[in-house]
């Protein structure tokens, strides 16, 4: 199946921002809402459009799905495309269509079911991002870091229930849900509100857990070690599976990404997994040719520079580069030549080099200029 392109579904552009986004989202959903539309295919089409508006509104997955297109969902719901059952479409669709009519959609398959064993039903956490710097040497090589961070584990003291003494709602009777008639912009509608009294849980506790407040979960600082892969760049990710926040109601962890900022080298320029060095010369090693002794990332080695050596001649070191994080292969070493034309000479330097100039050191390149100076008189 061909999919669509989300933008192309919400009609924005890849550089829209999170308001257009939002805007293209409900324009969309007030045209196609299956309770309301009389569009052919209007429930496929607010199926799609909600399936990209969970994507691209949200920071982390938008830029998955700009870097690795729908290819970056797929693992993740056996090739279905993104699923977007758990995402809360609530507050827009209560003030596209008033405030209990995110109840009354509960009823609507293409919402993800009801919404009120939604409320209860296991929950995978947030996935959270976090920035981690890096020496040159230690994106290279690879290192171990300890890295310290905030984790939202489930309460110990409610076993993340949130409560003691758990008892059938008084309210709504257990259902989670008020059902009411309720007139609209569209007609009436018998709809169906999420209890305030259980949020939609259907049970309520005799006493809130004092831990966690009754949220079901507590924010632990932790210190865990990563091992770093040799070869990371700046921008790279690495995706700590379980280490995000915890899930609701017995649902899986979050990720955690850690996304690399490396710092730069004294004397390496890094391309990608190639390593630049530029490597100064005098004119006389230049012009007699040299052996030096230059740093690669594996140990020093001696450089032969042949005679005639110019500004800008680049030597090729091959596998001196960095390690391929996907292949292993090793990218290449270049150092770049760089004659360096001395500003300050001593009397005997001087000359030397006026010694040098009653020679012929003439080019044949100026020898050029100077015949076709000669024919244009
Ligand atoms: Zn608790
Ligand atoms: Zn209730």
């Amino acid at each position: 199946m061909n999919k669509r392109d989300y933008y192309e579904v919400l009609g924005v552009s890849k550089d829209a921002d999170e308001k257009e986004i939002k805007s293209a989202f409900r324009r969309l959903a007030k045209k196609y809402h299956p309770d309301v539309s009389k569009e052919p295919n209007a429930a496929e089409k607010f199926k799609e459009a909600q399936e990209a508006y969970a994507v691209l509104s949200d920071e982390q997955k938008r830029r998955q799905y700009d870097q690795f297109g729908h290819a970056a969902f797929d693992q993740m719901n056996g090739g279905r495309g993104f699923d977007f059952s758990d995402f809360d479409f609530s507050d827009i669709f209560s003030d596209l269509f008033g405030s209990s009519f995110g109840g009354a959609f509960s009823n609507f398959a293409g919402f993800g079911g009801n919404k009120s064993s939604n409320r209860t039903r296991a929950t995978r956490g947030s996935d959270k991002i976090m920035t981690v710097n890096l020496d040159f040497d230690d994106a290279v090589y690879g290192c171990k870091k300890i890295i310290n961070l905030d984790v939202y584990d489930e309460c110990s003291e409610c076993h993340g229930k949130g409560g003691k003494g758990e008892k059938t709602c008084a309210t709504c009777h257990g259902n989670g849900t008020i059902t009411s008639e309720q007139s609209t912009l569209f007609g009436t509608f018998m709809t169906r509100t999420t209890c305030p009294n259980c949020k939609g849980k259907g049970r309520t506790f005799e006493s809130i857990c004092s831990k966690c407040r009754g949220t079901g979960k507590v924010k632990q600082n932790k210190d865990i070690e990563v091992k770093i892969p040799a070869g990371v760049d700046t921008g790279t990710q690495l995706r700590l599976s379980g280490k995000g926040d915890s899930g609701t109601n017995g649902g899986p962890n979050g990720d955690l990404y850690l996304e690399f900022k490396v710092r730069e080298h004294p004397i390496f320029e890094r391309d990608g997994n190639d390593v630049y060095l530029e490597l100064p010369i005098t004119i006389t090693d230049a012009v007699l040719g040299c052996k030096k002794e230059i740093p690669t990332l594996y140990g020093n080695v001696k450089l032969s520079i042949d005679a005639g050596a110019n500004t800008g001649d680049k030597h090729r070191l091959k596998g001196k580069g960095i390690e391929n994080l996907r292949t292993g292969s090793k990218g290449n070493m270049y150092v770049i030549i760089n004659v360096v034309i001395p500003n300050k000479l001593d009397r005997k330097q001087k000359k030397l080099f006026e010694e040098l100039n009653d020679t012929d050191l003439k080019t044949s390149d100026f020898k050029k200029i100077e015949e076709y100076l000669r024919r244009n008189k």
